[in-house]
């Protein structure tokens, strides 16, 4: 690169220099931010695979899933879609023509960072509307929102317990790469009461980023109506570990090396999540497993219907719905949430 174009880990290296550590989630935000801008991580030539990408099934399911609640909602007219973080735009390019099957042709509106992801995603959703954030989309209409694979994208804080309380974790230097250490203490008001006698060693992190989207999508949900299907992997109750973890070329590496040029992620704490949304007002269904919900919502009469239409794609269809549905592939690991406000009806699948 020239010397006018630093890399993430030389800026984030003067920075420290010139400053002192940073804190995680700046590290996690800078590089995740310049590796989602500057690239397409996706597929097999990519970083890493998701749902989605494995099989339209997993699109059309959640599509279905939306269309079912708008369906028995009345169906409202001024309905829109709305993606947070919609990778390649094949879930949305699947769910929509799955809505369509149902009646509903609702404006596209992809809540979308990346400028390499947003050409992937028009290719895919010629009509969509693009933003930076949630602050900019439509204050009229209900709201039928999915985000898959998006909140494990998003920076998270560490604390870590010392014996002498509980400090954040701070990034600094190594001889080779980043290293994180304790850093300032943290008041034990921020530890959940049942986990402050966590032995020393032990961290918690938690996602402000996470916990602001989360709080604005349910306050609009409530104002709007519509509903959100969240799907990630993570814990269904707030705990200790350090799971950030960064992967490249499908193989996990070490988070604190080359930042900006691996996808780091972080478990979804869903429980947080859930508060979150609660404190404005909407229901939570689940979190229940992918497989689950999978099933429930009928992925296996739809893998019969598929290969019922192309034969020759039978081994391949039964090999992509296992790895969305079997426990010791996706199938336990990623969780689905649902958030509904009042007065719309009880979700399917939970
Ligand atoms: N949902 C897609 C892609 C998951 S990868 C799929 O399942 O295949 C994470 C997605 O979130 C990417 O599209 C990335 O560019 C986007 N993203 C990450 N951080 C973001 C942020 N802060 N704001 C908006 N989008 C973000």
């Amino acid at each position: 690169m020239s010397p006018e174009a630093p890399t993430v880990a030389e800026r984030l290296e003067r920075l420290i220099r010139t400053t002192g550590p940073i804190s995680v989630a700046q590290y996690m935000a800078e590089a995740n931010a310049h590796y989602y801008a500057t690239r397409d991580p996706l597929g097999a030539e990519g970083d890493f695979t998701t749902a989605p990408e494995i099989s339209q099934m997993f699109g059309e399911l959640a599509g279905l899933w939306l269309a079912d609640l708008w369906l028995r909602a009345g169906r409202p007219a001024t309905a829109r879609y709305v993606e947070l973080g919609p990778g390649r735009g094949t879930l949305a390019a699947d769910a929509l023509r799955a809505m369509r099957s149902a009646g509903l042709q609702p404006p596209a509106e992809l809540v979308e960072t990346s400028p390499v992801l947003r050409r992937a995603q028009a290719e895919q959703v010629p009509a969509a509307r693009w933003h930076d954030d949630l602050s900019t989309l439509p204050e009229n209409g209900p709201l039928l929102v999915v985000a898959n694979e998006f909140f494990d994208a998003l920076p998270v804080r560490q604390l870590v317990a010392t014996g002498t309380g509980w400090c954040e974790r701070m990034v600094g230097l190594a001889d080779h790469g980043f290293v994180a250490g304790a850093g300032p203490v943290r008041p034990e008001s921020a530890i959940p009461e049942r986990l402050r006698q966590a032995a020393p060693g032990s961290v918690l992190e938690t996602s402000p980023a996470s916990v602001a989207i989360v709080r604005e999508l349910a306050r609009r949900l409530s104002a709007q109506g519509g509903a959100a299907l969240i799907i990630d992997y993570g814990h269904e109750r707030t705990g200790l570990g350090d799971t950030l973890q960064a992967v490249e070329r499908h193989g996990f590496a070490d988070p604190w090396m080359r930042p900006g040029e691996r996808d780091l992620t972080a478990h979804v704490d869903f429980e947080a999540l859930a508060e979150a949304a609660r404190s404005e007002g909407v229901s939570i269904h689940g979190p229940g497993n992918q497989g689950d919900w999978l099933e429930t919502m009928g992925i296996n009469l739809r893998a019969a219907t598929l290969t019922k239409s192309a034969p020759d794609k039978g081994r391949e269809i039964a090999v992509a719905r296992n790895r969305l549905v079997a426990p010791d592939q996706m199938g336990t690991l990623f969780k689905v949430m649902a958030l509904v406000p009042p007065g719309w009806p009880e979700p399917e699948g939970f």
